[in-house]
């Protein structure tokens, strides 16, 4: 039987970065992923032929400083500069289009200067109460039962941003904590355009309307990711998000790291609560005494470990994680760039966001309580081929957009369901770009269900588990085991599932090698 120090089982980016950071150190490391390349839901893939696009994360907007300096990913040809980040733009059918520019609107056009200088005091607001949180996304979540040094002057440090806020921002930042984002936007601003943009924001990839109690919490933990320092910027990476994964594989492969693809794991050996390898589809057992599960919480522990190795509680908190998608992708391959009603051609390279109002968010949310798909969706369009030529042929477009409600269990089921829901899609977009639907060569809809069924993400969910209060920090993947560590010795969670959550990061890889680390050190 072969053996390496380490495996990590999946290679999307977070597995990735757990991988370069543990080879970085001198370990022996193996990377075993179940598709025919890495990079999970962060490829860049051919959906039509010439024709490529992000297959899932289109907007890198919080790749972590840490893993950018640790693995030399702007050595690795990864461009994160100022000059290349995009603008927000609030789309409308009539008029003049909203434009927040620069890192997450560090200048609003299209506004009514009284709206420009309410939006200026909230973005300084929010990035503020923001910045609070960004400490935590790097460390593991404190652990209540035994705080150790570390942890103690993490949240001494915490307290100390706290009080430095001054009295009465500090009574603020407690008050608007666990708030509904469109209260907040209804104590702040006016403007429908900018508050829909925003309240969009505050749900995407959650199961949550804008008015779901603490759903400003989403808008909080976009704004406490950065890129170049810059929170809350963003950009379209050249080539694709499937880029930005090859600079991590490239710094994997320069730490040593072998990657094997077309290798699914069927199980990881436990024998006495201690995990001794994996066995993969094929019967080949590989040991090692550290495996990271770079899968989803739920795989990892009620299929790959299994309830027999476990608690019969903590398989319960784990069943219970709630994890069903509520966003779909669309790629369009066009004969033409679209032409979107108010933008000139600058604009259209931008990130486009249909929400025309809270109110129009919030109706688009309802339906999916009850598993029905919005009648009028929200949604998030990139044409990155207009930025990136050598994404399309000659004169094409590539039409990349995140689609909101699109609930993993639909009723009728996606089978019936996913038809209406892409002419409902076309009709929304054609109501924005009259035309685009003339010039659509091909058209590919992912629904969680595909989302699922194509890159191995349980409920097709964005962050692998709701990203909630009651799923967050301490109680994420479960309540109890938060910092990386499982009950089986020698197991660790590196992917989205685990704190602080989804979104392009590698967050969760950086903290569990660090975390890895840190308990060789102490053995
Ligand atoms: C529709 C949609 C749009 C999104 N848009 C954005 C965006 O614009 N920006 C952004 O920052 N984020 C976005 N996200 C979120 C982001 O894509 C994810 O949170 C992130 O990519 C998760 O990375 P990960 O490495 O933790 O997991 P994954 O990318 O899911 O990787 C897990 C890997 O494990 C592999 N695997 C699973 N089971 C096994 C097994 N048994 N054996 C071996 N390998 C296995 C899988 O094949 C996969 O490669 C989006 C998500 C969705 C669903």
């Amino acid at each position: 039987m072969t053996s390496f120090d380490c495996i990590v089982v999946g290679g999307g980016h977070n597995g990735l970065v757990a991988a370069a950071l543990l080879g970085k150190s001198g370990r022996k490391v193996l990377v075993l992923e179940a598709a025919a390349e890495v990079g999970g839901a962060a490829r860049t893939e051919e959906f039509a032929p010439g024709f490529r696009a992000s297959s899932l994360a289109h907007i890198l907007n919080r790749l972590h400083p840490d893993v950018v300096k640790d693995l030399d990913l702007e050595r690795q040809g990864l461009r994160l500069k100022r000059d290349a980040f995009i603008p927000s733009i609030a789309l409308v059918r009539e008029g003049t289009p909203l434009i927040l520019q620069g890192a997450y609107g560090e200048t609003l056009t299209g506004a009514s200067a009284k709206e420009q200088t309410a939006w200026l005091e909230m973005r300084a607001q929010l990035l503020r109460y923001a910045d609070i949180l960004k400490p935590f996304l790097s460390r593991r979540p404190p652990d209540l039962g035994g705080l150790s040094l570390g942890e103690t002057a993490a949240l001494g440090q915490m307290a100390l941003t706290l009080k430095r806020l001054g009295k009465e921002d500090m009574r603020d930042f407690l008050r608007v904590l666990l708030m509904n984002v469109a209260d907040l936007l209804d104590e702040q601003l006016t403007d429908d355009r900018l508050k829909g943009l925003l309240a969009f924001d505050a749900v995407l990839g959650a199961h949550l309307g804008p008015r779901s109690p603490t759903s400003l919490l989403g808008l909080y933990y976009r704004l406490a990711g950065e890129l170049s320092g810059e929170a809350g910027a963003q950009l379209l990476p050249a080539g694709g998000m499937g880029a930005v994964v090859s600079a991590i594989a490239a710094a994997a492969a320069k730490a040593g790291v072998a990657v094997r693809m077309n290798s699914p794991v069927a199980r990881i050996v436990v024998e006495n609560g201690r995990t001794t390898g994996v066995v993969l589809k094929t019967g080949e057992e590989i040991g090692a005494a550290i495996v990271v599960s770079a899968t989803d919480p739920a795989t990892t522990f009620l299929d790959l470990v299994g309830p027999r190795d476990l608690d019969t509680g903590f398989v319960r908190k784990v069943s219970n994680i709630r994890m069903k998608g509520d966003t779909a992708k669309l790629h369009l391959a066009l004969d033409a760039p679209p032409a979107f009603a108010g933008l000139d051609a600058a604009g259209h390279k931008g990130r486009l966001v249909i929400a025309p109002s809270t109110n129009h968010v919030e109706r688009a949310f309802n339906p999916s309580k009850y598993g029905e798909f919005s009648p009028e969706p929200v949604m998030e369009i990139t044409l990155p081929s207009l930025s990136d030529a050598s994404l399309a042929p000659d004169g094409a477009c590539v039409l990349s957009a995140v689609v909101q409600y699109a609930p993993y269990a639909l009723k009728e089921g996606w089978q019936a369901g996913k038809a209406k829901f892409q002419a409902t899609i076309m009709a929304q977009l054609e109501a924005y770009a009259p035309g685009i639907g003339r010039t659509v060569r091909h058209a590919e809809l992912l629904t969680p269900a595909d989302i699922e069924a194509r890159y191995r993400m349980r409920g097709g969910h964005w962050h692998h588990g709701e990203l909630q209060a009651d799923q967050m920090l301490v109680s994420r993947p479960v309540a109890g085991w938060s910092g990386y560590d499982t009950p089986i010795t020698g197991l660790y969670l590196a992917s989205a599932g685990s704190h602080p959550g989804g979104g392009v990061s590698g967050a969760p890889g950086l903290n569990a090698a660090r975390r890895i680390l840190q308990r060789r050190k102490e053995a």
